[in-house]
């Protein structure tokens, strides 16, 4: 087939047939002709015998023998091709010659035949002209066929060449190819093949570029995913089924299909539901879906991932973007945020969730919740004796101890240094909630040894029950608070339930603090009172006390007693401590502006002010304020604080003194300060305190007490000033003790601004 297809060996076969043919028509040709000649002949001679038959026979019978003869002579000289004629006769026998030729024809006579012998020289003569023509025609034909067919055969075997060629050419590599020379054709085809090799190497560039930046792109793409670690994925809604794409595969060790349910099997159970919905969602109504979700690959390890998706074409095209990182760190914090970093108990913050969860529940289930407030006794000696981190350690473990004890229901919170928050759900009374605390107690019976010290821990124990004492939250730990100190103050190691008696404390107290935020707020609820301070050597006022006074807009007119307490122990003395300078500083101003230029104003300063790091900032601003002589200034600091921190102290103390300012210790007496000690404080006065003074006349203890003080005091060039002197009787015993001022009811008690003015204008020392 091969070969008949190629067009060379097609040429071949029908040059050949053609030539066959040529050759075979001619011979069938030339029989036909030949035979027709013959036959022509035949008829020619045997028709012009016949003529002459009647001729020969009328001659026979006249017996005209030479006629015969003659007319035969003349018939065969005449013709060219009749060589003898042969006649019968009756008996007789003509002859022209003896030649007998192969081609006879006989006519028959009534009583004989005619035989003539003739030559077929028809045919030759034909065949002379014939070949001549058909060797003319030949040789023209034939070698024309001949080079027809080289011509063909040539070009032909160029187009094998062009073949070849064209089978050779990588259009990678060239554009164009050069030129066969020779036919049109050829031509023609190489310039048409240049034309698509031109259209091929452009459409080869463009997919070349197209595909170069598909696959960067794909390559990108991977990369971006790799670095942000994140997957592709395809959801197909009908099909339920998910591929995931890219090479992150790995990374997470994803498979690369998953069905819904195999899917959902992986994810986090308490994610599953949410994300499943949400994908439904997106497949029925295309709405939006964003969800972070716990994943465990198929080696179980825990990813995190968000995930979003967008509906086209009935499937969700999405991307996962791990955050596992975030959302453990953000578990840790949150983790962090609720727990103690020391024990690991829940922390305050923990507390008030799960107080909250389990008031709720108890509201629901009809349940008491008992809140228990737990203060290690002692910790603070503890912590003091053994170290800071043998105090963690004995914390530690005793947290375990007691969470060991509990229940599953009951909750353990550390929510400060040596404080324990435990809730008791579901607890039936008192005595339930006393087995409770027992078998607390129980567990700290075993000593804890630390640097081989056994330690036997007792907690003061404060309680109060959700919702017979209270139902509000916060409440209840005021009680457990309040209850515990109770505890404390009964002798440590004791548990102790909120009461009404207690209760009213606490209420009490809150609502002074409250009272009291609100009246710092104004400016005309806290007033200061001045108690006049005589110098009774020089018999005159040598300047007032500053003690502060409240007129509550309920209660009334209230003494330091009854709110300085509660504001020390709610820290807000000393925005009352700032509030009582600003008013001193504004008092001293107009009294030296006024005529009272010599009135010293003492003012009380709390010990957490005077911890306070801008305590003498304070001092220098109102200073620069109000440009008052600070000398006029004196700054009471009790005796006990002075003794906390003595370094500090002294170098506070330097500062105020550096400014101008006068000290004076104030309740000296009942801080046990040693000589030593009280002489490296900057100060000028020792004010004694009314506890020895108001019984000087009786006591014989304070006397000598009040006279050691005195002595001191001279020994270091102080001031005295003898507190709380009522009576007269006091009075001769301070004098004669040479103390220099008395403060005391003796002379006057606090008095309002404008009375402690008249006073003051009315002065004239007198002893009743
Ligand atoms: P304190 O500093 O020892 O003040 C002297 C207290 O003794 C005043 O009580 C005064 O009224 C009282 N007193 C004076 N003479 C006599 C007397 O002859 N007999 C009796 N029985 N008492 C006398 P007050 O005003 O009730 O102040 C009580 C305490 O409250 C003060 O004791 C002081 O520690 C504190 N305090 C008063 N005002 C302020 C203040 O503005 N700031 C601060 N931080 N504390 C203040
Ligand atoms: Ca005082
Ligand atoms: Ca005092």
């Amino acid at each position: 087939m091969k070969r008949i297809n190629s067009l060379k060996n097609l040429m071949n076969l029908v040059f050949s047939i053609v030539l066959l043919s040529f050759l075979l028509y001619i011979v069938v040709d030339l029989y036909n002709i030949s035979n027709t000649l013959k036959e022509l002949q035949k008829e020619r001679i045997s028709l012009a015998i016949k003529n002459e038959k009647d001729t020969f026979v009328t001659l026979l019978r006249l017996g005209f023998i030479d006629e015969l003869k003659e007319e035969i002579n003349k018939i065969i000289t005449f013709s060219k091709d009749i060589e003898n004629i042969e006649i019968k006769w009756k008996d007789k026998k003509f002859n022209y010659s003896n030649i007998k030729t192969a081609n006879k024809i006989i006519i028959p006579l009534d009583k004989g035949k005619i035989t003539v012998y003739y030559q077929n020289n028809l045919i030759d003569k034909f065949f002379d002209k014939y070949i001549f023509r058909f060797v003319l025609y030949a040789s023209v034909f034939i070698p024309s066929m001949i080079i027809l067919f080289l011509f063909i055969r040539k070009k032909i075997l160029k187009l094998n060449v062009l073949a070849k060629k064209l089978e050779s050419i990588n259009f990678k590599k060239i554009s164009s190819f050069e030129k066969i020379d020779g036919s049109y054709e050829i031509e023609n085809i190489t310039n048409a093949v240049n034309k698509l090799l031109k259209q091929v190497n452009r459409f080869y560039e463009n997919q070349k570029n197209f595909i170069y930046s598909v696959v960067k792109y794909k390559n990108q793409l991977e990369t971006a995913q790799k670095i942000s670690e994140m997957f592709s994925w395809e959801y197909d809604c009908q099909e339920n089924i998910f591929n995931i794409m890219g090479k992150t595969l790995k990374m997470f060790n994803l498979k690369s299909s998953y069905t819904l349910n195999d899917f959902l099997e992986h994810i986090l159970p308490q994610d599953r539901k949410i994300f499943e919905e949400k994908i439904k969602r997106l497949c029925k109504n295309g709405e939006e879906f964003e969800v972070v979700h716990g994943f465990r690959n198929k080696e179980n390890k825990l990813f995190y991932f968000k995930s979003v998706g967008k509906l086209k074409k009935n499937k969700i095209i999405g991307v996962s973007l791990n955050v596992t990182d975030e959302i453990k760190r953000q578990q840790k914090i949150e983790y962090l945020a609720y727990h103690d970093s020391l024990t690991s108990l829940p922390n305050r913050a923990y507390l008030k969730d799960e107080f909250l969860r389990l008031m709720n529940l108890g509201k629901r289930d009809n349940k008491k919740l008992a809140v228990l407030y737990l203060d290690l006794d002692n910790f603070k000696m503890i912590n003091d004796t053994l170290g800071h981190e043998n105090g963690d350690k004995l914390l530690i473990t005793i947290a375990q101890r007691l969470k060991k004890v509990l229940r599953k229901s009951d909750f353990i919170s550390r929510i400060g240094g040596d404080e324990f928050i435990i809730l008791l759900y579901g607890i039936q009374d008192k005595k339930n909630i006393k087995d409770i605390i027992n078998k607390l107690v129980q567990s700290l019976t075993e000593p804890i040894v630390i640097k081989q010290t056994p330690i036997y821990p007792t907690f003061s124990i404060g309680c109060a029950i959700y919702p017979d004492d209270s139902e509000n939250m916060e409440e209840l730990l005021k009680y457990a608070d309040i209850a515990m100190y109770h505890a404390k103050n009964n002798g440590k190691n004791s548990c102790e339930f909120i009461n009404e008696k207690l209760k009213k404390q606490i209420n009490d107290y809150y609502n002074i603090i409250n009272d009291l935020k609100e009246a710092l707020k104004k400016d005309d609820e806290l007033v200061l009172f001045f108690q006049p301070k005589i110098d009774i050597k020089n018999k005159k006022i040598s300047g007032a006390e500053a003690l502060i006074r409240w007129y509550h807009p309920q209660k009334g007119f209230l003494t330091p007693f009854h709110f300085i307490s509660y504001a020390e122990k709610s820290n807000l003395i000393t925005q009352i401590d700032r509030y009582v300078l600003k008013k001193s500083f504004e008092i001293l101003k107009r009294w030296q502006e006024n005529g009272f230029k010599d009135l010293i104003l003492a003012i009380n300063i709390s010990p957490n002010e005077f911890k306070q790091n801008d305590f003498i900032d304070n001092l220098k601003m109102l200073l620069n304020k109000y440009k008052i002589d600070p000398s006029k200034l004196e700054i009471e600091i009790t005796e006990t604080i002075s003794m906390q921190n003595m370094s500090y102290t002294v170098s506070v103390l330097e500062e105020i003194k550096k400014l101008g300012f006068k000290i004076a210790i104030d309740d000296f007496g009942t801080g046990y300060s040693s000589l030593n000690y009280l002489k490296k404080l900057p100060f000028d006065t020792l004010k004694i305190d009314q506890v020895f003074i108001k019984d000087l006349d009786t006591h014989t203890d304070d006397l000598i007490i009040t006279e050691m003080i005195v002595q001191i005091a001279k020994v270091l060039k102080k001031q005295t000033v003898a507190e709380g002197v009522e009576t007269k009787k006091i009075l001769e015993i301070v004098k004669e003790l040479e103390i220099d001022v008395v403060q005391g009811y003796y002379f006057s008690k606090p008095l309002n601004e404008s009375d402690f003015e008249n006073y003051v204008k009315n002065f004239k020392y007198s002893e009743k």
